[in-house]
């Protein structure tokens, strides 16, 4: 972005501007938030926190979306499973608005 009015390069400038206006669109949070926040253990107890990771309908949200990591989203599959059991979250829930 720095460097937009730079036209040293002529040959690459197209391919570049389109580089970062595809960068701008997809720019969303692409962080792992429990490596973020250096996390060991994903609690299933801690329904507050999972809650941002299912949907409205009670789905689990795709680490694509999310932006958590592999080995963080196994994790969170299997503390959602958990919380199911205990009924913390809903296995579905009905709240059409
Ligand atoms: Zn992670």
């Amino acid at each position: 972005m720095a460097f937009r009015n730079n036209r040293m390069r002529d040959e690459s400038e197209h391919g570049r501007e389109r580089r970062e206006r595809r960068e701008a669109q997809v720019r969303k949070v692409r962080t792992c938030r429990f490596c973020d926040t250096k996390e060991i253990y994903i609690d299933y107890k801690d329904e507050k926190k999972l809650h941002r990771f299912i949907t409205e309908q009670g789905k689990i949200i795709p680490k694509r979306i999310t932006g958590t990591c592999a080995k963080h989203q196994r994790q969170l599959v299997l503390a959602i499973k958990r919380a199911r059991h205990l009924a913390l979250l809903p296995f579905v829930s009905d709240a059409i608005k």
